[in-house]
C-alpha cells in the first residue's frame, strides 16, 4: 500500500484531464483494499474507490478527499489463475474462478482465452479493472459481463461487512447494475467459464469475417477479430493512438419507446426488452457533429475514428471536455428531442 498527497487526476485517468486528488492510496491486494477502505470510512472524509480511471472524470478543481486506487502490481493471482485454468484444458466441465478487483480486465480476459475459454472473448480490449467491470456491466460485440458473473464479494459501506452479492442482487442491465447505487468496494468477482467455442451473430464481426449468418469461432479467433475492430475505432488504449486518449463511449445509446423510434428516420435500431435502443453515434453524426469536431480554442475533440468518443488532443481541461459533451447534448436534443446520458462517472461538476 502506498499513500501520496495532491496527485493530479490527469496523471491517473485515461483522458489525462482533471484536478488534484487530496490523498491517493494505492492498494495492491484484496486485503489492502479492505484495510484502506475501512480506515478511510472511519475517518468520515469524502472517498472514492477507483480502478484505472478509464470511465471516470474528476473536475479541474479536483477531489478534496481520499481516492483508493486498486493496482495489481505483481499479477501474482493472475499467474495462479493461468496455472489453474491450464489444468482444465482437456476437460469439458465448467470452471469457476475468483479474481480480485485490481486485476487488469483485459489481462484476465487474455488468460481465459489462452486457456481455451470463449465466454469473455467479446469483451477483449476493454480497458480498466476487474472490480470496476460489473459496475456498469461492461459490454461489447454481443457480450456482457453479466453473462459470466456468478457472485461478487463486496465490502458494504453501511455495515462495514464483507457480503456476497449474486446476480439477482446485482440487477444487471444495459450499462448499469445495482452497484451504481450501493456504496462500498468490489473486492473480488467470481466468474463461471464454460464455453469452449462461441457462435457470434454480431453484425460487425460477421462483416469482418465475411460470413453471412452466424460464425462459429474459437476463443482466439473472436478475441483477435474484436481487438482488430476496436483498434480501428481507437477503442484500445495505445500510446501511439491519440484517439484512445478518451473515456471510451462518452454517451449511452438512448432507449426509447417503439413509437418514438418509428419517428426517427434512419440509423441503427436494436430491440431492448419492450423498447428500442438507438445509436447515440448516429444521432450525434446526424445532428451535424462529426468525427474530429472540436469547439473553438478547445483541446477536447471528437475522436477521428468514432463519433461517440471525446478525446483529449493534448492539454484539454476537464471543463473543455464537459463543454464539448454539453454542446453535443444540446445539439442532439434540439435535433431529435433526446437527452443523451453520459456513460462515464463525472465527479465535481455542476451538471
Ligand atoms: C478506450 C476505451 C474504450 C472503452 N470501451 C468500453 C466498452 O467497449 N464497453 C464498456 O462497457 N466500457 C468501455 N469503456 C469504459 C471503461 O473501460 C469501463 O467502464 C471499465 O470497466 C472501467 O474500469 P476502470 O477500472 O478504469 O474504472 P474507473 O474509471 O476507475 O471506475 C469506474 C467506476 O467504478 C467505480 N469503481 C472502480 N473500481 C471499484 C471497486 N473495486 N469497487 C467499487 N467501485 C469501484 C469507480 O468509483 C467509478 O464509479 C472504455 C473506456 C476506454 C477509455
Amino acid at each position: 500500500m502506498q499513500s501520496r498527497s495532491n496527485i493530479p487526476f490527469s496523471e491517473i485517468g485515461s483522458i489525462r484531464a482533471g484536478g488534484p486528488v487530496a490523498e491517493l492510496i494505492e492498494v495492491y491486494s484484496a486485503k489492502e483494499l479492505i484495510d484502506a477502505a475501512l480506515n478511510t470510512w472511519n475517518e468520515k472524509t469524502d472517498w472514492l474507490i477507483l480502478g484505472d480511471g478509464t470511465n471516470t472524470l474528476i473536475s479541474d478543481s479536483g477531489f478534496d478527499g481520499t481516492v483508493i486506487r486498486t493496482i495489481d502490481r505483481d499479477a501474482a493471482q493472475l499467474s495462479q489463475i493461468k496455472q489453474e485454468l491450464s489444468e482444465t484444458k482437456d476437460s469439458d466441465s465448467p470452471v469457476n474462478v475468483e479474481v480480485w478487483g485490481g486485476v487488469n480486465w483485459d489481462a484476465f480476459v487474455q488468460t481465459t482465452v489462452d486457456a481455451g475459454f470463449a465466454d469473455l472473448a467479446p469483451l477483449s480490449g476493454i480497458p480498466g479493472t476487474v472490480g470496476a467491470a460489473p459496475i456498469q456491466n461492461i459490454a461489447a460485440y454481443g457480450g456482457e459481463i453479466a453473462n459470466s458473473v456468478t457472485s461478487i464479494s463486496f465490502l458494504d459501506y453501511e455495515s462495514g461487512e464483507e457480503i456476497r452479492l449474486f446476480p439477482k442482487d446485482l440487477e444487471f442491465a444495459y450499462r448499469s447494475s445495482a452497484l451504481q447505487k450501493r456504496l462500498g468496494a468490489v473486492i473480488s468477482v467470481n466468474f463461471a467459464l464454460n464455453q469452449r467455442t462461441i457462435t457470434s451473430n454480431f453484425e460487425q464481426i460477421l462483416e469482418r469475417l465475411q460470413t453471412p449468418d452466424s460464425a462459429k469461432l474459437t476463443p482466439a479467433q473472436l478475441r483477435d477479430t474484436v481487438l482488430e475492430l476496436r483498434s480501428e475505432k481507437g477503442m484500445v488504449l495505445s500510446a501511439t493512438d491519440p484517439d484512445s486518449v478518451s473515456l471510451g463511449s462518452f454517451f449511452k445509446n438512448p432507449i426509447v419507446s417503439h413509437g418514438f423510434a418509428t419517428g426517427i428516420a434512419g440509423g441503427p435500431k436494436w430491440p431492448e426488452e419492450d423498447r428500442v435502443k438507438l445509436s447515440a453515434a448516429w444521432l450525434i453524426d446526424n445532428a451535424g457533429i462529426h468525427k474530429g469536431f472540436s469547439l473553438p480554442g478547445s483541446d477536447a475533440a471528437i475522436s477521428s475514428k468514432h463519433t461517440l468518443a471525446i478525446t483529449n488532443r493534448g492539454n484539454a481541461t476537464a471543463e473543455q471536455i464537459l463543454e464539448l459533451a454539453n454542446f453535443i447534448q444540446l445539439r442532439v436534443s434540439a435535433e431529435w428531442g433526446i437527452n443523451l446520458d453520459p456513460e462515464p462517472i463525472l465527479i465535481g461538476f455542476d451538471t
